[in-house]
C-alpha cells in the first residue's frame, strides 16, 4: 500500500511483510504519544499524518497515549490543545485515549518485579555521582556502590519511597544491566525517580515517578501496540526497551525509526518555542508565526494542505531540512481552490474620477472564484472615490512599471479604464489624492475599440469600503538554520525584528463584512488573507496566510 501522494515506504515495506507472516495476527494498532509538555507543532503534524494515517491505510486503529511521566511540567491546558489540534487535522481516536499515568500502579508492579528477578535496586548516589560513575563513549562506567543490594532491601526500601519516606533526589530505582555496554542508556538507567510534586491527572496519589525510558515501552506493550514509530533519536534507546520487555515477558512491540521534520527557518522543539512565549517574543503558542498547529491555523493553513504536505515528505531514515516554501506551496495550492476573491486594498491612496456623477453608484459584477464557477458571482459598488494600492501608483514610474503614473490608462478590475489627469499634494509635497477620468464605453474591463492597457489594479469605494486591520508576516528567524549558532550565542538572537507589520488603515469591499474568524479569502493580488479572532464589530482583522508568489514553483523549474 502507498500513501496518498501514491508513495511507499520504509515503515510500509515492514507493516506489508508484517502483515503477510500475520504477525500480531495481523493486526495493526499504533499510536501517537505526546507529552503534554506544550502545544503541538509541524513536526507533531508529520508524527499525526503517520501514525493515523498508516492505521487508516492497513485497516488499523491508532492510539492517542498522553506520556504524562514528567508532573511538573505538564498541564491539562496542554492535554486540551493537543486533542483539539488532532481533531482540526482531521484524525479521529474513538475511545482510544490514554494516559502514561493510567499505568503507574501497572508499571510500579512492573518494577517490583525487576527487583525481584535481581535486576533493579535502589541507588543512593546523587543525580550528579550517577552521571560521574556513567562514564563516558570511551570510558566504561562504574557500578554503584548500592548495585548488590538483596532483594528484601530493595523491595522495602522501593515501598518506603512509594511511601514518602524521601525527599527529592535522595534513592531512584535503576535496572541493573551493564555499566560497561557500549550503549550509555544500558548503564544501569534510571527507571524511578522521587518528585514530591502533584501531577495533573493523579493528584498527589504519587511522590514518585518512572521515568520515560521506563513508562513509554511499557505503554505500548500495555496497550498491545503492534507498530511503535518514533523519531531516530530513539534509536539508541530500543535495546534498553527491548530488554525491558524481555525481562517482563510481555507483548513486543516493533519499534521503527525516522527522521524528523526540520524546517527551514523555522524552530520545532517545544522547550525552544516554550521560551519564546514565556518571554513574549510572540505573542502566545497561537501567535500565526509560531510554526505550532494552533499558530499556522490561526494564520489560516488547513488541514489539506498540511496532510498534502506531509504525504509529499513521506518518511525515510536520513535527516534532512524540508524548504518552508514547499509547506507554502501546500497552503497556497489549497485554498487556491477554495478561497473567494475580493479586493480589498491595504495601503490605500484616494483617487477621484472627475468625469463620474457624484450621487452615483454602480452594482459590478465580480467573480468569487475563477477556480470554481459554482461557488457563483457578487456585486461591488463602484462610485467616483475609490481607493487603489499606493504602489500601484508612481508619478515618475520607471521603465518596466506598467501601473498607473500621470496620463496612463489601466484597468480596474471588474470595472472600467481609468486615466491619471492629476496629483494632489500637500504642502510638503506628498501626493494627498490621484484626479482620474474613467471611459464609460469600457464597463467589464474591455475597450470597443480593442485598445489595450498594460495593468489591471484592485480598487474599493470610498463610501462603501469597511475599514480593517491587516497583519503581514515574514519569517519569524532571519537565518534558513536558526539553530547554527557562533559559540555562545542564543537562537533568539537570529529572531527577525519585522516578522510582524500590521497596517491599521486598509479599506476592503462590503461583502466582507460579514465574514467570520477563521474564513480564508484571496484578496486580489496581494495573497490569502484568513479572518482573525481578534477583529471586532468595528474593525476586522486579517491575518496574511501567504502571498501569491510561490517560490516552491520556481525552486522546481530551475531544478535545484
Ligand atoms: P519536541 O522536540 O518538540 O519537544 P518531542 O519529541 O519532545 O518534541 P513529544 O510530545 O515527545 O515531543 O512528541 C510526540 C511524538 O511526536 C513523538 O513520537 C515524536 O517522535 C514526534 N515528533 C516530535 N517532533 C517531531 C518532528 N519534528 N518531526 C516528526 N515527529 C516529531
Ligand atoms: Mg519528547
Amino acid at each position: 500500500m502507498n500513501n496518498k501522494a501514491g508513495k511507499s515506504d520504509f515503515i510500509r515495506e515492514i507493516i506489508k511483510k508484517d502483515i503477510k507472516e500475520r504477525k500480531n495476527e495481523g493486526r495493526v494498532l499504533t499510536r501517537f504519544p505526546p507529552e503534554p509538555n506544550g502545544y503541538l507543532h509541524i513536526g507533531h503534524a508529520k508524527s499525526i499524518c503517520i501514525n493515523f494515517g498508516l492505521a487508516e491505510e492497513f485497516n488499523g486503529k491508532c492510539n492517542i497515549r498522553f506520556d504524562d511521566t514528567n508532573p511538573t511540567k505538564e498541564e491539562a491546558e496542554y492535554v486540551e490543545s493537543i486533542k483539539r489540534d488532532i481533531r482540526w487535522l482531521g484524525f479521529n481516536w474513538g475511545n482510544r485515549e490514554y494516559y502514561a499515568s493510567d499505568y503507574f500502579e501497572k508499571l510500579y508492579d512492573y518494577a517490583v518485579d525487576l527487583i525481584k528477578k535481581e535486576v533493579a535496586y535502589v541507588c543512593e548516589l546523587s543525580a550528579e555521582k550517577i552521571r560521574q560513575y556513567r562514564g563516558t563513549l570511551k570510558k566504561p562506567g562504574k557500578n554503584s556502590p548500592y548495585r548488590d543490594r538483596s532483594v528484601a532491601e530493595n523491595l522495602n526500601l522501593f515501598k518506603e519511597m512509594r511511601k514518602g519516606k524521601y525527599s527529592n533526589g535522595s534513592k531512584v530505582l535503576r535496572a541493573k544491566i551493564d555499566m560497561s555496554s557500549p550503549n550509555l542508556n544500558m548503564r544501569d538507567p534510571v527507571i524511578y525517580r522521587i518528585l514530591h510534586s502533584s501531577h495533573h491527572r493523579t493528584g498527589d496519589k504519587w511522590c514518585i515517578y518512572p521515568t520515560y525510558d521506563w513508562a513509554h515501552g511499557q505503554s505500548d506493550s500495555i496497550e498491545g501496540i503492534t507498530h511503535s514509530i518514533c523519531t531516530l533519536e530513539f534509536e539508541d534507546h530500543r535495546p534498553l526497551y527491548n530488554w525491558f520487555i524481555e525481562q517482563l515477558g510481555i507483548h513486543h512491540p516493533r519499534q521503527i525509526e525516522f527522521a524528523r521534520l526540520n524546517l527551514t527557518y523555522t524552530v520545532l522543539s517545544k522547550r525552544k518555542l516554550l521560551e519564546l512565549v514565556n518571554n513574549r517574543f510572540v505573542n502566545g503558542w497561537d501567535d500565526p508565526r509560531m510554526p505550532t498547529i494552533s499558530g499556522i491555523r490561526r494564520r489560516g493553513y488547513t488541514p489539506e494542505a498540511i496532510r498534502n504536505f506531509c504525504n509529499e515528505i513521506g518518511i525515510s531514515k536520513a535527516e534532512s531540512t524540508v524548504d518552508i516554501a514547499l509547506l507554502e506551496h501546500f497552503v497556497r495550492e489549497d485554498l487556491n481552490r477554495r478561497a473567494p476573491r475580493v479586493m480589498g486594498v491595504i495601503n490605500p491612496l484616494k483617487v477621484i474620477i472627475d468625469n463620474y456623477p457624484a450621487d452615483k453608484t454602480e452594482e459590478l459584477t465580480a467573480v468569487n472564484n475563477p477556480e470554481d464557477l459554482s461557488a457563483g458571482t457578487r456585486k461591488i459598488p463602484f462610485s467616483k472615490a475609490i481607493y487603489i494600492e499606493k504602489d500601484d501608483f508612481m508619478e515618475n514610474p520607471p521603465k518596466k512599471f506598467y501601473r498607473l503614473a500621470p496620463g496612463r490608462e489601466v484597468r480596474l478590475r471588474y470595472a472600467y479604464f481609468l486615466k491619471c489627469t492629476g496629483i494632489s499634494k500637500d504642502k510638503d509635497g506628498n501626493i494627498i489624492e490621484l484626479h482620474c477620468t474613467y471611459d464609460p464605453s469600457t464597463k467589464g474591463g474591455d475597450a470597443p475599440d480593442g485598445r489595450k492597457v498594460k495593468a489591471t489594479l484592485h480598487w474599493v469605494s470610498v463610501q462603501h469600503s469597511i475599514p480593517a486591520e491587516v497583519r503581514l508576516y515574514d519569517h519569524l528567524f532571519k537565518n534558513e538554520n536558526p539553530l547554527e549558532l557562533e559559540e555562545g550565542h542564543d537562537f533568539k538572537e537570529n529572531i527577525n525584528p519585522d516578522s510582524l507589520n500590521i497596517l491599521r488603515d486598509c479599506r476592503l469591499e462590503p461583502s466582507l463584512a460579514v465574514a467570520k474568524p477563521g474564513e480564508t479569502y484571496q484578496f486580489e493580488r496581494l495573497g490569502y488573507f484568513c479572518v482573525d479572532p481578534d477583529s471586532t464589530e468595528e474593525i476586522k482583522v486579517f491575518n496574511r496566510t501567504v502571498t501569491l508568489k510561490d517560490r516552491w514553483l520556481k525552486i522546481k523549474k530551475s531544478g535545484i
